[in-house]
C-alpha cells in the first residue's frame, strides 16, 4: 500500500498505536492527527505517556502495534527518512555554554551540512530574536533565550515535523512567552507542531487543536471551542464565563485526589 502524497496528508498520523512496558498498558490504541501548519496539543497527567509517543513518533522507541506516518515515512520501517523531517526539543537545552549562539549554530548548520552555515546561524538568530545576542557566550543567556537558541538549533535543515515534549517546563513565565511566539511563528510559517504539555495555559494559549491522553487512549480530540463545548459554560451575574482549557481538562479527567479513597462515580477504568 503506498502512502498518500506527503503534501496533502497530515503531516502526523497515527492510528491504533500501542506500547506497553514489561505488561505494563501505557498506549492502549492511539489515534491522532496533525497538519501543516498548525499546533496541536498533547495534554495529559504525569505518566499518561506523552513521552512515550513522542518517542515512537522520534524513531527512539518501537511500538508494539499500530501505525504512524511523519511527512510520509513510517518511523520503524524508515527510520532514516522520518529523522530527515522531525526536529525533536526537549526540557533540557543542548546547548554549548563555552560557544556564543550564533557558533551554537554554526556548528550545527556544519554538522547537517547546510550550505552557508554563517547565513543559516544569522537567519536563525534573526528569526528568534536573537540577532542582538548572538556573539555573546550561551552562559550568559537567560533560560528563555537558551530554550529558543535550542529550538533555532533544531531547525536547522528545515524540519516539516517538530516534536516538542514539554518545552516550557522550568521557565519563568515571560520566557515561556518568548518560547510559545517562536512557536506560533514556526506553525505559520507550515511547520507541523506537535507539543506536549501538563500545562493547560500553555496549550490554551498556543494549540489550534488539542488532545487530552488518559488511561493509554485520546479521551477527547478537538479545536479549543471545541473542547469548550463538552463544558457547559457557568452564567455569573448575567456575563457568561468560557470554560477554560482547564475545566475541560478536569471535568474529564477529574481532579488529582490525595486522600486515600476514590469516589468517582464515572471512573470505568481502573488506574494504575
Ligand atoms: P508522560 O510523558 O505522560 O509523563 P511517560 O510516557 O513518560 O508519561 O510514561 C508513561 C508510563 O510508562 C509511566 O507509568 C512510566 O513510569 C512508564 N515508563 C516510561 N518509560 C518506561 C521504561 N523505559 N520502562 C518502564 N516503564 C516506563
Amino acid at each position: 500500500m503506498t502512502a498518500a502524497p506527503a503534501e496533502r496528508s497530515p503531516a502526523i498520523r497515527v492510528r491504533g498505536l500501542e506500547k506497553s512496558y514489561r505488561g505494563h498498558r501505557v498506549l492502549r490504541g492511539v489515534d491522532l492527527d496533525v497538519a501543516r501548519g498548525s499546533v496541536f496539543a498533547l495534554l495529559g497527567e504525569n505518566g499518561a505517556g506523552k513521552t512515550t509517543l513522542v518517542r515512537i513518533l522520534a524513531t527512539l522507541l518501537p511500538a508494539d502495534a499500530g501505525s504512524c506516518l511523519i511527512d510520509g515515512a513510517d518511523p520503524m520501517r524508515h527510520p532514516e527518512r522520518v529523522r530527515r523531517s522531525i526536529s525533536l526539543t526537549g526540557q533540557f537545552a543542548a546547548v554549548d555554554e563555552i560557544l556564543t549562539g550564533r557558533e551554537n549554530l554554526v556548528l550545527i548548520a556544519r554538522l547537517r551540512r547546510a550550505p552557508r552555515p554563517r547565513a543559516v546561524a544569522d537567519d536563525m538568530l534573526e528569526r528568534f530574536s536573537l540577532a542582538d545576542a548572538g556573539g555573546r557566550r550561551v552562559a550568559d543567556y537567560s533560560g528563555g533565550m537558551r530554550r529558543r537558541l535550542d529550538l533555532a538549533m533544531s531547525l536547522i535543515g528545515d524540519p516539516a515535523v517538530v516534536l516538542l515534549d514539554e518545552p516550557t517546563t522550568g521557565l519563568d513565565p515571560r520566557a515561556r512567552i518568548e518560547v510559545w511566539d517562536s512557536v506560533r511563528a514556526l506553525a505559520d510559517r507550515g511547520t507541523a507542531v506537535l507539543l506536549t504539555t501538563q500545562y493547560l495555559e500553555e496549550a490554551e494559549r498556543l494549540a489550534d487543536r488539542a488532545a487530552i491522553l488518559h488511561a493509554g487512549r485520546i479521551l477527547v480530540e478537538g479545536s479549543l471551542e471545541e473542547l469548550r463545548r463538552l463544558v457547559p459554560s457557568p452564567v455569573v451575574e448575567q456575563v457568561e464565563k468560557q470554560p477554560t482549557l482547564e475545566d475541560v481538562f478536569l471535568s474529564l479527567v477529574g481532579p488529582e485526589r490525595t486522600g486515600p479513597e476514590r469516589t468517582d462515580p464515572e471512573s470505568t477504568e481502573e488506574s494504575a
